[in-house]
C-alpha cells in the first residue's frame, strides 16, 4: 500500500512535488536536530492550496497519516515522524500576498516565514507585532498552527488575536476559506479558530490574513533589577500605569540564567551587574522618542529613589536596544551550557509565580541527574520557561524533571503549556489542566474534523 500512495502521489501532483529516498532523509524533523535523517514515506513540496487538497485526498483515502512541517522550531516533538507517515512542506507557498496599508492587514501564503511578515509590515510603515526567538526560521503556517505567543503578548495579545482570515484544508481535500479582512464577524461560528492552535491536527493551514497595528516610532527598554518577587509585580503595575499604554514587553529572567545569558561562552555583557535575584527587561512602544525615553528615564529614577528598584539601565542608542534584546533572545546561549537540555512552558496565575518556581527549583535541584535549571519567562503573561541540563536523555529522568513540574500546576490552575502547545511530549499531562469533559469534547472535534485520524497522529490528543 505504501508505495501505492507514493505512486498516487506522484501521479496526480507530478514527480518534482513528491520527494522520496535520499530525498527525504537528507531532510528533518528539527532544526536542532538537522543530523537526524527524516523518518517519511515521501514528503510532498506543496505549491499551492490545490496540491494540499489533493494530497490529502489521496492520504486520507488510504488512511496514510500526514504530519504538516512549517518552520520546524516548535518545543514539543510536534513534527516527529515515521517511515510509514507522509509529510506536507509549505516552504514553497512562500509569498507574500498583499500588504493593505487602508484595511491594515498582510495576506500572505502559510509558508512565509515570521521575519520576512514582521519587514513587510514595516516597509509599509505598519508593525505586525508577534516577535519571537525563532522568527528567523518559523513560518506563519506553524505559527498560527500553534498560537504563538512571545515578547508582546502584554500589549498585542497571541497569535489568535491577530488573524483576521485563513484559508485552510481538512482531513478530506476540502479547501475552507475565509479570507476575510474585517476585524467583527458574529455570522455563526467562528470556525478559523479550530485552526489556530491545533497543532496540524484539524487541517492544513495555507493561507491567512493577518492583523497589522501602526508602527510604534520609537522603542525604549531598560533591565531592572531586584532581590524580591513582589517587587517584580508592584513594578510591573507602577510601569504599566506610568507608560501609559505603551509597556509592550516585560520579561522575567532569574539570576542564575541572566548569569548564563552574559558570561562566556556568551558574548553579549551585561548591563547590569550579576548578582541580583531577578532581572526585568521591559519595552515600551511609542510615538514619540524623545518624550517617552524621558518617561522612562524619569520613572526609573523616582523607582529608584522610592527603592521600588535595586538598579537599572537604560539603552540609548539602537546598538544598546539590539545588545538588551539579544541576551533576551538568544537562548541558545543558555540552550549550549546545558546537557540533554528539557524544555518547559508553563503558565500559572503571576502572583503566585516567585513562590512556586523557588519551590520548583530547590525541587529540581534535588533530582539526581538535575545539573542545571535555568527559568526565565514573559512574566506580565504568567508565563514561565525552565532550560533544564541533566545528565542523560533516559525516561526515567525526564519524567522525574516533569513531575516536579507539571503536577503543582493542577492545583493552582496553571497550564503545561502556555504557547508552546502539547504535541507529542506534553500529551501524558493535558488531564492536568483540561477536565474530562474538555478532553473528549477535543476528541470528538477530532473525529469530525478528521474521522480517519489521518492529521498528525499521536500529537496533542
Ligand atoms: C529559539 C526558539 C524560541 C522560541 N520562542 C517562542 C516564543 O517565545 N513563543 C512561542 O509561542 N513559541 C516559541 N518557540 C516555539 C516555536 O517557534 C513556535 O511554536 C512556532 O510558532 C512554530 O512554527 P514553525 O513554523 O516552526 O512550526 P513547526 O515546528 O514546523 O510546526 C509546529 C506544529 O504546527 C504544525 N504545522 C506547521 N505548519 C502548519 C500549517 N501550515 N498548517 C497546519 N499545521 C501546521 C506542525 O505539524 C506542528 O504540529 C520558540 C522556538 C525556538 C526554537
Amino acid at each position: 500500500m505504501s508505495q501505492e500512495v507514493v505512486r498516487l502521489l506522484m501521479d496526480t501532483l507530478g514527480k518534482d512535488k513528491v520527494l522520496t529516498g535520499e530525498s527525504v532523509t537528507e531532510r528533518y524533523h528539527h532544526i536542532w536536530k538537522m543530523e537526524e535523517p527524516l523518518q517519511a514515506l515521501a514528503v510532498v513540496v506543496a505549491k499551492n492550496v490545490e496540491d494540499v487538497s489533493f494530497a490529502l485526498r489521496i492520504c486520507n483515502e488510504t488512511k496514510t497519516s500526514v504530519v504538516v512541517h512549517g518552520g520546524l522550531t516548535n518545543l514539543v516533538g510536534s513534527t516527529e515522524t515515521n517511515v510509514d507517515e507522509v509529510v506536507i512542506t509549505l516552504e514553497k507557498l512562500n509569498k507574500i500576498i498583499e500588504v493593505d496599508e487602508s484595511s491594515r492587514t498582510i495576506t500572505t501564503e502559510a509558508g512565509v516565514i515570521l521575519e520576512d511578515i514582521q519587514a513587510a509590515a514595516k516597509n509599509a510603515d505598519l508593525l505586525f507585532p508577534l516577535n519571537f526567538g525563532a522568527k528567523g526560521s518559523a513560518q506563519i503556517g506553524g505559527v498560527i498552527s500553534t498560537n504563538a505567543g512571545g515578547l508582546r503578548v502584554f500589549r498585542y495579545g497571541m497569535t489568535r488575536a491577530l488573524v483576521l482570515g485563513l484559508e485552510a484544508v481538512l482531513a478530506d481535500g476540502t479547501i475552507i476559506s475565509s479570507m476575510k479582512k474585517i476585524i467583527k464577524d458574529n455570522s455563526g461560528y467562528d470556525l478559523k479558530q479550530m485552526f489556530i492552535g491545533s497543532e496540524g491536527t484539524l487541517g492544513v493551514i495555507t493561507k491567512a490574513v493577518l492583523k497589522l497595528v501602526e508602527r510604534p516610532s520609537s522603542r525604549v527598554t531598560a533591565f531592572v533589577a531586584f532581590d524580591e518577587y513582589q517587587g517584580v509585580l508592584d513594578f510591573l503595575k507602577y510601569m504599566d500605569k506610568g507608560m501609559a499604554g505603551t509597556l509592550s514587553g516585560y520579561e522575567l529572567i532569574w539570576g542564575e540564567t541572566y548569569t548564563c545569558m552574559t558570561s562566556p561562552p556568551a558574548a553579549a555583557k551585561p548591563p547590569l551587574p550579576h548578582g541580583y535575584n531577578y532581572y526585568v527587561l521591559l519595552e515600551g512602544l511609542g510615538s514619540d522618542y524623545d518624550a517617552d525615553q524621558k518617561r522612562l528615564e524619569s520613572l526609573l529614577e523616582h523607582a529608584f529613589e522610592n527603592e521600588m528598584i535595586l538598579d537599572a539601565a537604560l539603552a540609548h542608542t539602537e546598538s544598546d536596544l539590539e545588545w538588551f534584546w539579544t541576551i533576551r533572545e538568544d537562548v541558545h546561549v543558555i540552550k549550549s551550557q546545558c546537557n540533554n537540555d528539557q524544555h518547559f512552558d508553563i503558565s500559572l496565575p503571576i502572583p503566585l509565580i516567585g513562590e512556586l518556581i523557588e519551590q520548583m527549583k530547590i525541587g529540581l535541584k534535588k533530582i539526581n541527574g538535575v545539573e542545571k535549571v535555568f527559568p526565565f519567562g514573559h512574566v506580565a503573561d504568567g508565563n514561565v520557561h525552565f532550560i533544564i541540563g541533566k545528565k542523560d536523555t533516559s525516561d526515567a529522568l525526564r519524567e522525574a524533571i516533569n513531575d516536579m513540574i507539571y503536577p503543582p500546576l493542577q492545583a493552582i490552575g496553571g497550564s503545561v503549556s502556555a504557547e508552546h502547545g502539547i504535541g507529542l511530549h506534553k500529551k501524558k499531562y493535558l488531564s492536568l489542566c483540561r477536565t474530562e469533559a474538555e478532553i473528549d469534547l477535543m476528541r470528538r472535534l477530532k473525529n469530525c474534523y478528521d474521522p480517519q485520524g489521518i492529521l498528525n497522529p499521536g500529537k496533542v490528543l
